[in-house]
Parts: C-alpha cells; sequence; structure tokens
C-alpha cells in the first residue's frame, strides 16, 4: 500500500530539508518583529540540533559559531541560508549557488522562465 515504503534517505531528507528551510526564508517577513526575529534565532538552533542526520547536523552547529544567524530581514535569513547551504555545497564538492539569485530561485521564478513557457 502506499504508506509501505522505505525509511527516508539523507539524501533525500536534505533536498526535501534545504526546499523547505529556503522557501521558509523566502516567506520571513520584510519587517520582522524583535519577537519574531528571536523565534527565528530559537527555531535554528532547534533545528541545528535535532536536524535528524548527526554529522550534518553537527558540522552545522560548528558553522553557525562563526556564522551567527542573520535575522533581521527576508533577503537577510534568505542570504544566511543560502550561505550555509554552499559551505555544505562546498564540502561536498558540489557547484555553489549565487545568492543573488535567491529570490528567482525560491520566491518569484525566473522571467526567462516564465516567458519561455508563455510563448
Ligand atoms: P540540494 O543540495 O539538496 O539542493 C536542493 C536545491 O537547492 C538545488 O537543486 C538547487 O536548486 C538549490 N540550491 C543549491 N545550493 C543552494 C544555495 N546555496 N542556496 C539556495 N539554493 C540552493 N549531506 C551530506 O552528505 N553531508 C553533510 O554533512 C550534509 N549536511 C547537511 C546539512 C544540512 C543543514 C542540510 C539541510 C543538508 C545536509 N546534507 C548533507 C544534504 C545535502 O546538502 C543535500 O541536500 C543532498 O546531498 C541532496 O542534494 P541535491 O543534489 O538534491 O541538492
Amino acid at each position: 500500500d502506499e504508506f509501505k515504503q522505505e525509511p527516508i534517505d539523507s539524501w533525500q531528507l536534505g533536498n526535501h530539508t534545504w526546499n523547505f528551510l529556503h522557501t521558509m526564508a523566502a516567506n520571513y517577513p520584510q519587517n520582522p518583529s524583535e519577537e519574531t526575529k528571536q523565534e527565528m534565532k530559537s527555531f535554528i538552533s532547534s533545528f541545528a540540533k535535532f536536524y535528524p542526520c548527526e554529522p550534518c547536523a553537527e558540522d552545522f552547529r560548528e558553522w553557525i559559531k562563526t556564522n551567527a544567524p542573520k535575522v533581521e530581514n527576508r533577503n537577510a535569513l534568505s542570504f544566511w541560508f543560502c550561505d550555509a547551504h554552499n559551505a555544505v555545497n562546498d564540502k561536498l564538492g558540489k557547484p555553489t549557488f549565487d545568492c543573488k539569485y535567491w529570490m528567482a530561485r525560491w520566491k518569484d521564478g525566473w522571467e526567462d522562465f516564465k516567458k519561455a513557457s508563455r510563448e
């Protein structure tokens, strides 16, 4: 039946998690309240504690020590998650993503894609 599936592997887990994290950042407020900023900081530290791939979580906690979460606004948070993801990409020998395109990738879509699908 449809529920009888294998547990998720760390590759799939990572892919789904980045999808979630970048989309969350892309929808974070432009002008968050002090309370919201604190809540995002707590979310990130809990995430770094509970992310269910221990070597991944451990390296992420190390990275955060020298790269404090930037929770000031949507743009800052989106760049911060982009940098975090690039640190993992680097470690795994994957290409890095040019963070200036975060909004096209995770919020608005790519203009040339949209144009091509209209034509
Ligand atoms: P992913 O890296 O999952 O990326 C998904 C999509 O995000 C890409 O297709 C691309 O369109 C986009 N993207 C890529 N880079 C960026 C960026 N910098 N900013 C915004 N968008 C981007 N795996 C390990 O093997 N070892 C680890 O130590 C490890 N640590 C991890 C730590 C965390 C916090 C997380 C969330 C994941 C970690 N992973 C780790 C998993 C790894 O990062 C990948 O998710 C996994 O290898 C699957 O890769 P993928 O090719 O599907 O693309």
